[in-house]
C-alpha cells in the first residue's frame, strides 16, 4: 500500500463510526406488533415477525401457550397423553409439517378413524367397511340398500367432489365448485339429492348436518388427498412449545385482553392483568382470538359492519372429548380398532395406544355438536359414568378394564367457547372479511384460513399476516 492509499484507509477508518453513528441515528425505529393470543397463530406469527426484526409482544389469557392444542398427561399412566384439541396431521399439511421439520420433533403414525371400522346403530355393531354391506336395520331404498354406507359416501359426496376441484386442492382459498355449496346446511344439501333421511342419518352418523355443505366438502377433500395421517410422539403440544421457546421472552402469560383499539397514531389492547388493567401500545395488532370470544372487544377499533357482522356472527360448534384410561387394549384383542361412529350421546369413539395390546391404552368419546352441548349439561362425573357406559355397548369390556378418567369440554373452556368454527350456511364464503385487515388491526387464526379447524389454518393465517404487515 502506498502512502496516499494509507492515509485514505486510515481517514475512511476514521470516518467509518462517525458515518456508523450518524446512520444509526437516522436508522428505522422498529416496528412494534402486539399480537393477541398464543395459540398455533399467534406463535407462529411472533416467530416470523421476530425473523424480519419486529419489535413484538404476545399477550396470552391463560398461563400456558398452545390454545387448542392441548396434552394431559397428569392424572394419566406415565407414558400416556390425552390430546384434548388437534390429534392428527395430515401428510398433506405442509405449513404444519415443515415446523415439525423445523424443530425436529418426532412422527408416529396415526390411524385414520375418520371411516368408522365399526358402526354402532339401534344396540348393535355393524362392521362398516368390510363386504358384504351390512343389512342395515334402517328404511333405506333399495338403491341406497345396494350403495351402503360408502357407496353412498362415494355418489353424493367424494365422486361430485373429484370433478369439482380438480387442479384446485392446494389453492390457498377455498375453491370455486366449493363456495357454490355454501348456500345450504349439510342436511338439506343431501336431502335434495333425493337421499331419504335414514340415508341421511348412516351418511352423517357421528357428524353435525346443521353446517355448510361447502365445509363439509373441503372436509372431505382433506381426507380425499391425504394418504396418512401422523401424531407427534410424546405429544402434539411439542409443536407450540418449541415455538414458544423460540419467542420465549415476548410472550405474557396471564394477561386477558379485554378491549383492542386504534386511531392515525397506533393502536393499542387494553388489558386486565393480576396488577389490575394496562394499555399495551404498537404499531400494529394481530388478532389471532377465535371469533366467539372476541365479540366484545371491538368498540374502540372502528371495523366496518360486515366485519362486525362476522365476527358476531360466526358459528362455533361445542366438542366434548372423555378419555378412558385402560388397564389394557382389549378392543384390539376383540378384533376391534378402537373407532367407532354410533347413534349414542357420544357418537364418536377413538383410541390410542402404543405397542402391544397388553399395555394401557386410552378410548376416547369425540362428540361435536347438539350431543355435545348435553353432555356439557352434565356434572364431570355424570359424563365421564354416560361415556363409560357408551363404551361398554360398543366395546364389551370397557367396563372391566377401565382405570380412570379425563374430560374437557372446549363449549365451557371461557377461553375459547366452542372447539371449531364451523361455518353455517354462507360463512364460508366470508373467510376473506374473516382474514381481512381493518387499518392497523391484522386478524389471523384458523377460522381466517380454507384449512379452518386445522393447526395448518393457523400457520398459513400467520403467514399471511406476516406478508400483509411487510407489504
Ligand atoms: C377438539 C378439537 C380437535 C381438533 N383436531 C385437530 C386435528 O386433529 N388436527 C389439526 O391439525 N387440528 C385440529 N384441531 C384444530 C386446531 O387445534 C386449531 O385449528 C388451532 O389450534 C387453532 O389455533 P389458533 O391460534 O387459531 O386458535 P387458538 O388455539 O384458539 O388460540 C387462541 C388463543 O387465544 C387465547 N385467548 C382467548 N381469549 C383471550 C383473551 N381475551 N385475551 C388473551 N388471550 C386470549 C386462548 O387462550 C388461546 O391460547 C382441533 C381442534 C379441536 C378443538
Amino acid at each position: 500500500m502506498n502512502r496516499r492509499a494509507f492515509l485514505a484507509a486510515l481517514s475512511a477508518a476514521a470516518l467509518a463510526p462517525r458515518a456508523n453513528a450518524a446512520f444509526a441515528s437516522v436508522a428505522p425505529r422498529r416496528k412494534k406488533v402486539v399480537i393477541v393470543g398464543g395459540g398455533m397463530a399467534g406463535l407462529s406469527c411472533a416467530y416470523e415477525l421476530r425473523k424480519y426484526n419486529f419489535d413484538i409482544v404476545v399477550l396470552e389469557g391463560q398461563g400456558r401457550a398452545g390454545g387448542r392444542v392441548q396434552t394431559l398427561r397428569e392424572g394419566l399412566y406415565p407414558g400416556l397423553s390425552a390430546e384434548t384439541g388437534a390429534t392428527r396431521i395430515p401428510d398433506t399439511h405442509e405449513f404444519t409439517l415443515s415446523y415439525v421439520r423445523e424443530f425436529g420433533l418426532t412422527l408416529e403414525p396415526f390411524h385414520n378413524g375418520d371411516f368408522a371400522d365399526v358402526v354402532h346403530l339401534h344396540g348393535k355393531n355393524y362392521v362398516g367397511d368390510h363386504n358384504p354391506e351390512p343389512d342395515w336395520p334402517l328404511q333405506l331404498t333399495a338403491e341406497e340398500r345396494r350403495l351402503g354406507r360408502k357407496g353412498l359416501a362415494e355418489r353424493y359426496m367424494a365422486g361430485p367432489l373429484q370433478s369439482l376441484v380438480k387442479g384446485d386442492e392446494n389453492s390457498l382459498n377455498v375453491p370455486k365448485a366449493i363456495l357454490e355449496q355454501d348456500n345450504a346446511t349439510l342436511g338439506d344439501y343431501l336431502k335434495k339429492q333425493g337421499l331419504s333421511p335414514d340415508a341421511i342419518e348412516l351418511l352423517t352418523l357421528g357428524g353435525d348436518t346443521t353446517v355448510s355443505a361447502g365445509l363439509l366438502f373441503l372436509v372431505e377433500l382433506n381426507e380425499q388427498i391425504s394418504r396418512q395421517y401422523f401424531h407427534i410422539a410424546g405429544g402434539n403440544d411439542q409443536l407450540p412449545a418449541a415455538l414458544a421457546n423460540q419467542v420465549g421472552g415476548a410472550i405474557r402469560y396471564g394477561c386477558k385482553v379485554v378491549s383492542l383499539g386504534q386511531d392515525d397514531g397506533g393502536a393499542w389492547a387494553v388489558i386486565e392483568n393480576a396488577e389490575g388493567h394496562e394499555t399495551v401500545r404498537g404499531d400494529h395488532i394481530v388478532c389471532t382470538l377465535p371469533f366467539s370470544v372476541a365479540k366484545n372487544l371491538f368498540s374502540d377499533a372502528h371495523l366496518p359492519l360486515d366485519k362486525q357482522r362476522a365476527i358476531r356472527e360466526l358459528n362455533y360448534l361445542p366438542v366434548n372429548k372423555t378419555f378412558l384410561q385402560m388397564r389394557n387394549q382389549f378392543w384390539k384383542k376383540n378384533g376391534q380398532s378402537g373407532f367407532a361412529n354410533t347413534d349414542l350421546l357420544s357418537e364418536r369413539f377413538w383410541a390410542m395406544g402404543s405397542g402391544s395390546p397388553d399395555q394401557r391404552g386410552l378410548l376416547w368419546s369425540y362428540v361435536i355438536g347438539s350431543k355435545a352441548a348435553k353432555l356439557d349439561q352434565m356434572d364431570m362425573q355424570s359424563r365421564i359414568k354416560q361415556t363409560l357406559a357408551d363404551a361398554e355397548s360398543v366395546f364389551p369390556g370397557a367396563d372391566e378394564h377401565f382405570e380412570g378418567a379425563r374430560t374437557k369440554s372446549w363449549g365451557q373452556d371461557p377461553w375459547h367457547l366452542g372447539g371449531l368454527s364451523a361455518f353455517a350456511p354462507g360463512q364460508l364464503s366470508s373467510i376473506p372479511v374473516n382474514a381481512r385487515r381493518e387499518g392497523r388491526i391484522f386478524f389471523a387464526g384458523e377460522h381466517t384460513s380454507r384449512w379452518n379447524g386445522w393447526i395448518q389454518g393457523a400457520i398459513e393465517s400467520a403467514h399471511r399476516v406476516v406478508k400483509e404487515i411487510r407489504a
